[in-house]
Formats: C-alpha cells, structure tokens, sequence
C-alpha cells in the first residue's frame, strides 16, 4: 500500500496554479535551476534564454555556452565535451589571495598569506600551469602528495618565495627529489607524515649536505563535517601525535636541526560545511604553533591545509553538499584567530598557509552532454477499452475516467491496491500479458493524473515525491557517469545541472539522467534544492532534430582525476575557452581518448588485436573480398575512433 499521507513541502513549486498562466523568463529560469545561488557569478541566465559564462565575474565579458557548444559541433567535435575556463581559474585565485590580503589589512595581521594549490585535486596540465602562472604576483605555490606529483611541480615557473610542499608518505627518492629542488633554489618544505619519515629526512639531508626545511603535520583533534570527517580526528590516516611532536623535537635538537622545522601543518579534511569547525581547528592548530615555538622550533609558516568549502547547492547551510560561510569569513576567520592566539602567547605572527584546492578548481569546467534519447514511462497515450476484459482491468478503467478533485486520492489508493492484484492473477496465469499491459498503463495515468490535481490542489503529501520519482522521465545522455562524475557515484556529491538553452520556455517535464554504461548506477537522481534534495530535474519538452544539451557546473574539483574507464568509455575532449569583449576563442582542443588507448590499457596491443581479427576475417568463407576489405577498415576505424556513442 502506498505510504500514509504526511505534509511533506519539498517537492511542491510555490504558486503552482499562477505560475502556468505567466511567461517564463530568463530570471524564472535562475531561480528554477538556483544559478545566483550556486555559480559565485561565472554564470547568469541571458535574456535570449541561453546559459552564460561571465569567466571574469558579472561585470567582465560573457559569452552563451550553447553558442560555444553548437560551433564546437560545426566544427565536428563529438560529445561529450568539457569546456574549461582559464579566466575562472585566475578569478578564483586572485579572490582567494585578495580576500586574505583584506584580512591581513582590517585585522592588522604582522605577516602574509602565501596559498598553496594542491595538484592533487587536478593535476591537469593546463590548470596546474594556469595557476602557477596566475599565482606568480601572489608568491602562490604547489603542493605534491606524491613523487610524480612533486617531478611535475619542479617544472613549473613559480616566484621565488613559492612554497613546494610535499606531502604524502615518503620513500628515500622523494625525499631526495624534495631535497634536490631544495639545493636548487625552491623553496621546497617537507612534510612529514609520520614519524619514521624524520629518521630519512635527516640521513639524505645529511648525505646530500642540504639543509632541509621540515613541516610538521599535526594530528587534529578538530574533526571536519560532512564526508571527509575522518581525514581530521585522532584516527586519521596522517599526522603526528603530540609525544610524537615532543619526541621529533627532541631528536632534531640532538642532530643541531631544530632550525630546520619551518612549517606546522594541518588537514582537517575537505568540504568542511560549517565554519565552526573551521575556527576550532585554526585556534587548536594556533595553539600548537606557539607551543613548538616555545619548545625552540623557529615555526614560520602555519599550514591550514584544504577544507575550504564549495556551496554546490546554493543553499549556504552546513548540508554536505554546501557550506555555511563565505570565502571573505573563511579568510577573516583564519586571520583572525591566529593573530589572537599569537598575541596572546606574545609569538610572531607566522605566514599563514592555506591549500586549497577544491575552492580554487571547481568552477572552471563545464560538462556539456547531450541528451540522445528519453524513456517516458507508459500511461501517456489514450488507452482503448476492449469489449472483452478482466474485471479488473475494467474497474482499472472506471477508476481512471471517474478520477477527480474530489476523490483523486481514493481512486489512487484503489488503483494501486488493483496493480498488486493483477500482478498477483498474472503470476498464477489468470490474467493475459495484454490485460496486465493495459492494466499498468492504466495505472500510469491514473498516477500521472493523481500527480496534477496534487500539485494544484495543494495537498502536501509524502507520496507526492514518490509520484514525481516513478513519473520522471528518463533522459539518456551520451556520457559516462564513472569518467566524469565518479563523485556522484562514489559519494553522492551533488552538481548543479542545466539546459544550456530554451531557458525563457518553462519547463513542462521532470527527469532524472541515465548515462551510456550498461552499469545501473550509471545515474543522475539527486538534484539540488535550497531546502532538500530534488529527485527530478525540470527539463524541456525535447523537439525532435534539435538538439538539447545540459551542463554540469563545478566539476573542476577532483572529478577529471578520479574519473575511471568504466565499460571502456574514455576520457572526453576538451575545449579550453577564452571570453573577451569581442566574443570568445576556443584556445585549444584536446581530443578525447581514442578506443585504442583505453584498450591498451587493459594489457591488449591493438596491433595484436588488428592482427587476430585480421586473420579470422581472411579465414572466413561467407565474405565477399569487398566485405572483408570494409570490415577490416571498419574494425582499423573503430580503434581510433571516440568511445562515446557519435551518431
Ligand atoms: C586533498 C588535500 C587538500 C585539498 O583540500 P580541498 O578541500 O580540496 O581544498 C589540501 N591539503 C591536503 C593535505 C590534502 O590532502
């Protein structure tokens, strides 16, 4: 039996009934999809209904991401594609650096600030060099988590006083290459991790006679929010312990190397929805500091780590999806703290160092998919009544004629209690698989009809969510959930999504998204909400010829880098996008993954397999030799071809 009817506000749209009868315009289409909310003013809604990007913030020069997407087509790029923004990248850096140069000013903090960007978060190469090369008047620097990680920042051209920071746990080569880009002139800090990584800092250190700078990583008792909770606390996976400190401190006095600790760090986790738990980390950490500095250890930077929240879903709250405090509050607040436990310690103020990544990253790229096909569930056609039916299944009909305003809710009580039991008659062979058919389908319209005179008639109820769910539509998208949005799987992260056109049309539909893998959880069914979590997405009526594309927003952070092969779908193409008063210019163009690649990956050489198919193709005696010479040039094709569905 459906479930007991409870008030439920979540899935009703305020003014349901007035809203219909007005025109739907470019602003009812921001609030419909929450763009002021989510988009820190890289995207607005135009007045011709396109989504736009404004890379350098509302007042600089935009450009309509359908117009982008449909000239990528003409010039016969596939989908999907990314779109990547350098100018959002540079906007974020510079608010981050500024917000804490205004900190520094209004608290009259005695250092500076000096960001890191942790590669971890996307290594790719033009984000790595956008940054480094935006973050040069900054002093901004890199932090490596691994040895490829670190081989790669070495390369880059950062300012002089740039930290390098390498974190992560360490063999003696990356400690060997952290201390070789020491002697070369950077300003390399070696984080340790954990103890045993202090014995090997101060033997290669000595073998390689560079004095080495140390960070220190302190084990948070301050736990973050949300889903990375764990990185911080006393069981994380990083970090020394307070005998643990006491003890370094000491071995580094015996070996005359107390002047090399130059950094304590930490990292209460990423995501770190509510500022609370921020200030509590800074003063616990602060704390720390002035303690080390007490014991001797001439500590000048105090490393905050990342945690640095992105609002996703707009709805500035501490749900794990958003965060609860501005990036000026997060600035003030890390200033501010410090400089009070400093002051009263009477200890300098460090420089104080942030990584974060997620902040910096995440607005910058644009996922566009096209939706290829929808799956509508049944019920929408007009059902004829056969003269000759189940009893059932013609109180089935009844029930769907007699269905009104008044008695909506019975009617679908009894229409649901009738499904069960036809599908109880058909499993004992008593009702035909065109009566249950006609049945079902009749189920669906009477639902789709209870849906209506719900949502007109303002009658809040549990189950209204369910009908939404079971009466979406199911928009196919030729994408690959696990390469492009592997957190949506992994950890149900939420991203904004929205058509790229039509946005002055009101959307009639709801949908949720499927992808191209043969994986189930190849899915889109939480959509953000202010208040909630939406279970559908309004969408357009899609016309057919023309084409409807959607946008996921603020997937810079992570996804590219996590993203996996799944079903052997590829890394996508992608387009890296200037916008300037003149239009916009399409950089550059890096072609997505060809099957080839991908394949090899999995241990196969194409060659070898060219060769095997080769050889059975020549073997066959039904192919005519023009059959096997288009089949052998088909197979050659598809192994250079896009994984992604292209026609
Ligand atoms: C992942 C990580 C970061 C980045 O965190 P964000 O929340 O993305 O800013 C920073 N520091 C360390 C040590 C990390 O492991």
């Amino acid at each position: 039996m459906p479930p007991d009817i409870r008030p439920v506000a979540c899935a009703r749209r305020p003014g349901f009934k007035l809203e219909k009868l007005k025109r739907f315009t470019a602003k009812d289409a921001e609030e419909t999809y929450l763009v002021p909310h989510w988009a820190a003013g890289f995207f607005r809604v135009g007045e011709d209904g396109e989504l736009e990007v404004t890379p350098e913030g509302p007042e600089g020069p935009s450009a309509s991401l359908f117009e982008i997407v449909q000239d990528l087509r003409d010039e016969g790029r596939p989908l999907p594609v990314m779109l990547r923004f350098p100018q959002i990248l540079q906007a974020r850096l510079v608010a981050l650096n500024e917000a804490f140069r205004r900190a520094i000013k209004k608290y009259h903090y005695q250092s500076e600030y000096r960001g890191l960007y942790p590669v971890k978060v996307n290594q790719r190469r033009m984000v790595v060099e956008t940054l480094a090369k935006a973050g040069k008047p900054y002093a901004y620097g890199l932090e490596a988590g691994s040895k490829a990680e670190l081989a790669l920042i070495l390369a880059q051209d950062l300012h002089k006083e740039a930290l390098i920071a390498c974190n992560g746990f360490k063999d003696d080569d990356f400690i060997r290459l952290a201390l070789m880009g020491k002697k070369l002139g950077k300003n390399v800090v070696i984080t340790l991790e954990k103890f045993a990584e202090l014995e090997r800092v101060i033997r290669i250190a000595q073998e390689l006679s560079v004095e080495p700078q140390i960070g220190i990583r302190y084990k948070l008792k301050t736990r973050g929010t949300g889903q990375w909770e764990e990185s911080g606390g006393e069981s994380a996976k990083f970090g020394f312990t307070t005998p643990e400190i006491i003890r370094a401190v000491d071995i580094l006095a015996e070996a005359g190397m107390l002047g090399t600790i130059a950094m304590l760090h930490s990292h209460i986790g990423s995501q770190v929805t509510d500022i609370r738990r921020i200030k509590q980390a800074v003063r616990e950490i602060a704390q720390t500091y002035v303690q080390l500095r007490k014991l001797g250890a001439p500590v000048r930077y105090l490393n905050l780590g990342g945690g640095l929240a992105v609002d996703y879903d707009g709805s500035k709250t501490a749900f794990y999806a958003s965060a609860n405090y501005s990036l000026e509050e997060y600035a003030e607040d890390l200033v501010y703290v410090s400089k009070e436990v400093c002051d009263g310690h009477g200890e300098p103020h460090p420089i104080l160092v942030t990584e974060s990544g997620r902040a910096v990253t995440a607005y910058h790229s644009v996922l566009v998919l096209e939706v290829i096909d929808t799956i509508r569930p049944p019920g929408e056609e007009k059902i004829e009544q056969p003269r000759d039916t189940h009893p059932v299944v013609k109180d089935m009909f009844d029930l769907a004629r007699g269905i009104s305003a008044k008695n909506y809710r019975e009617v679908y009580h009894d229409a649901f209690a009738n499904k069960d039991t036809i599908l109880n008659l058909y499993d004992l062979g008593l009702i035909s698989l065109r009566d249950r058919a006609t049945a079902e389908a009749l189920f669906y319209q009477i639902a789709r009809k209870t849906l209506r005179f719900a949502l007109e008639f303002d009658y809040p109820a549990d189950e209204l969510e369910d009908l939404q769910k079971m009466l979406a539509d199911k928009l196919v998208c030729n994408f690959s959930l696990f390469q492009s949005l592997p957190d949506s799987w992994a950890i149900k992260q939420m991203f904004p999504i929205v058509p790229l056109s039509r946005l002055n049309e009101r959307p009639t539909r709801e949908a949720t998204l499927v992808d191209i893998t043969c994986d189930s959880d190849g899915k889109f069914d939480r959509f953000i909400d202010t208040h909630d979590v939406r279970n559908t997405l309004p969408v357009h009526e899609i016309r057919p010829g023309e084409p409807y594309y959607l946008g996921v927003f603020l997937t810079g952070a992570y996804q590219d880098v996590l993203g996996m092969s799944h079903n052997l779908f590829g890394r996508i193409g992608e387009a890296h996008v200037v916008v300037d008063e003149d239009g916009y210019d399409i950089e550059r163009f890096i072609l997505g993954e060809k099957a080839r690649r991908v394949i090899e990956k999995m241990g196969y050489e194409d060659d070898e397999l060219a060769e095997a198919v080769e050889k059975l193709v020549r073997s066959s005696k039904k192919l005519t030799p023009a059959e096997k010479g288009a089949f052998m040039e088909q197979y050659a094709r598809e192994l250079v071809g896009y994984t992604y569905l292209e026609d």
